[in-house]
């Protein structure tokens, strides 16, 4: 007999998740609460631009052939990606930018321009930072953190040394570097995606293998050209997709879900897997005696930021401009502390500018540009328009300085996004961005369980449980889920 696999939210987890049961002849549907399927990473379309909503970092591209090699396919079967060069910028004022070509040769004579021995230095990082990468992806992202035996495996165990689980990432840089701007390039990645880099475990530091040697990549069409793939494989493994059906509550019988329930139907269920913010699902759907997590355990946990995202189009090209800009143009010191310690709106920010139409002419009319700028918050505060609208000046004056042009005489869309929109368009917990910061505590197997030990037949996939935040973690959380319910169910 078939089983039925119902699958809540349509993000990356979900959808990995979706294709990997139909694939093994489930009967599988997804149900997603908003118009639109992708979740984080959906987009929207005005006015002849294109806005991806979340995602633009595309880092570690070999997890993405993984999972699409599983069904004998490669990403290229569903999208274009190119290999942007220069992978990023970061500027630190408005004449002084470093560029990160595509090249590590030349990213380690960049290293050697700014400290003697520097590049030789930044080469022996990367090393031991692939190491790191290559045992993480092997031996600990596709666990599913039910077990500490997992973790007892040969690999790891003979290895633990060169992981870094135990020291923290901004020693492990300041060990390597003293430059302080190669110290800030070393350290957004794991600034922008989680935690302050000196609560981050230095085995973070496979993230800058990644960035630095894999490269950073772009699918043509943004990032929602990743989930038309995804949807379409699924679909073609008989996946069933209903959008606009946010589940509200679920039938039991004998501690197993019975049904999934809408406002207006309830549909049966083998298993149920939640692809939707953990924290949602467990305190707000579940009935108490069934949810895994008091609400005093999930108080308890340190969010990754939430942040403030305005989706720009603009009438004009921009001069300076790459695809990734990182303008470091302030106190990094005070506006992490603003995010982790103080919890309040940045008092000088640093952002994020992505602009896509610099290399997609398909994201933007011609002549015009598309921008998405990204302010790094801390979740659970206060947001409101004014406050929108003050730190929207703040970075469109910064902005307009490092291009030397004016830009707020040429905006033909405008629209922000932020904590309240995080709440009410995915149920996200403090209206969080990417799920839970990456610290020690919250690593592997002290992450939330992707199994429910009340109930038998419901999992979890997504940011919010292993292997964390981001879309390779994500589509990996889906991978993981789907395998767990197969070896352990069927
Ligand atoms: C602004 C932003 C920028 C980012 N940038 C990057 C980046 O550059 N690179 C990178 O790798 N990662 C990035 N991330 C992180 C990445 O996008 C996420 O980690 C990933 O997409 C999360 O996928 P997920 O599977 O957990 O599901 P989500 O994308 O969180 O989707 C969950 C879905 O569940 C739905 N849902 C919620 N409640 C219900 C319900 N009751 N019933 C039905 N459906 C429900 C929601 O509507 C949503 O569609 C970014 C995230 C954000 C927000």
């Amino acid at each position: 007999m078939l089983n039925n696999y119902s699958i809540i939210g349509s993000g990356f987890s979900s959808l990995c998740a979706a294709a990997s049961l139909a694939k093994e002849g489930g009967k599988v549907k997804v149900f997603e609460k908003n118009n639109e399927l992708g979740g984080r990473a959906r987009q929207f379309t005005q006015d002849g631009f294109i806005f991806d909503m979340g995602p633009s970092w595309y880092w570690m591209p070999d997890i993405f052939e993984n999972f699409f090699n599983r069904f004998d396919k490669n990403p290229s079967d569903y999208y274009e990606l190119i290999k942007l060069d220069p992978g990023f910028q970061i500027i630190f004022n408005s004449s002084h930018s470093i560029k990160i070509n595509s090249s590590f040769s030349d990213i380690l004579s960049l290293f050697e321009s700014y400290e003697k021995g520097a590049g030789d230095k930044l080469k022996k990082f990367i090393d031991d930072a692939e190491i790191k990468y290559n045992l993480a992806v092997k031996s600990l992202m596709y666990q599913p953190g039910v077990s500490f035996f997992e973790l007892l495996q040969k690999d790891i165990l003979i290895n633990i040394g060169k992981m870094s689980i135990f020291s923290s990432y901004r020693k492990l840089v300041a060990r390597h570097f003293k430059n302080p701007f190669l110290r800030n390039i070393l350290e957004f990645p794991v600034l922008f995606l989680g935690s302050s880099p000196k609560d981050t475990p230095a085995l973070y530091s496979l993230m800058a293998f990644s960035g630095l040697k894999q490269g950073t990549y772009y699918p043509i069409g943004g990032f929602g050209k990743v989930i038309d793939g995804m949807v379409e494989l699924c679909k073609e493994l008989g996946v069933e997709f209903y959008t606009n059906h946010e589940i509200t509550d679920c039938n039991f019988v004998n501690h197993k879900i019975s049904e999934i329930v809408t406002k207006s139907n309830a549909f049966k269920a083998d298993y149920v897997i939640c692809g939707a913010d953990y924290h949602h699902f467990d305190q707000n759907i579940l009935p108490k005696e069934y949810s895994s997590y008091s609400k005093k355990y999930w108080d308890n946990r340190s969010m990754s930021p939430s942040c403030l995202i305005y989706y720009l189009g603009i009438d004009k090209r921009l001069a300076n401009l790459e695809h990734h800009n990182l303008f470091f143009d302030s106190d990094i010191e005070q506006h992490t502390d603003d995010i982790y310690k103080n919890k309040q709106w940045p008092q000088d920010p640093l952002f994020y500018v992505c602009c896509p139409s610099k290399t997609d002419k398909t994201v933007a009319p011609k002549n015009k540009e598309n921008l998405f700028l990204l302010m790094p918050l801390t979740s659970g505060i206060v947001d409101n328009n004014e406050l929108r609208e003050e730190y929207f000046y703040k970075m469109i004056n910064r902005l307009e300085k490092y291009c030397g042009q004016t830009i707020l005489d040429k905006i033909l869309v405008k629209k922000s996004y932020c904590i309240n929109d995080f709440k009410s368009d995915y149920n996200a917990f403090k209206g969080n961005a990417y799920g839970l910061a990456n610290t020690l505590l919250q690593t592997a197997n002290l992450k939330p369980k992707i199994i429910n030990k009340k109930i038998s037949n419901l999992f979890y996939a997504g940011q919010l449980t292993v292997p964390g935040p981001g879309v390779p973690p994500s589509i990996i959380s889906g991978q993981i889920v789907a395998d767990y319910i197969l070896k352990h169910n069927s």
